[in-house]
């Protein structure tokens, strides 16, 4: 992917918000420095963030990262069709910030 699980926590999260798996839905920009995608007349048409599932790139404004509980560690990101074949039934937040996550 474009950045190291090192940069998804820092980025995320400095202890867990959440308890047991869960998907958080987080703006690719906080993730993601602008050069790790291009962009041509505002949109984006290269993408630096690839699915950790099933390689595809993720194109989408944000990225839903897998969180595990036990022990608590990101798995990566996810594209949404992942998101909807695997992982359906894991409750969902929006990241407001590093500490609150929001249920969505
Ligand atoms: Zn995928």
């Amino acid at each position: 992917m474009g950045a190291s699980k090192r940069v998804i926590l820092d980025r995320i999260a400095y202890e867990p918000p959440v308890n047991g798996d869960h998907l958080i839905k987080v703006p690719r920009k906080v993730l993601f420095m602008s050069a790790n995608d291009y962009y041509e007349n505002g949109k984006l048409v290269c993408s630096g963030i690839v699915c950790d599932g099933c390689g595809n790139a993720i194109m989408t404004p944000y990225v839903w990262i897998l969180v595990l509980a036990n022990p608590w560690r990101v798995w990566g990101a996810i594209c949404e069709d992942c998101k909807k074949r695997y992982h359906s039934n894991k409750p969902a937040y929006v990241m407001v910030n590093k500490q609150t996550h929001i249920p969505i």
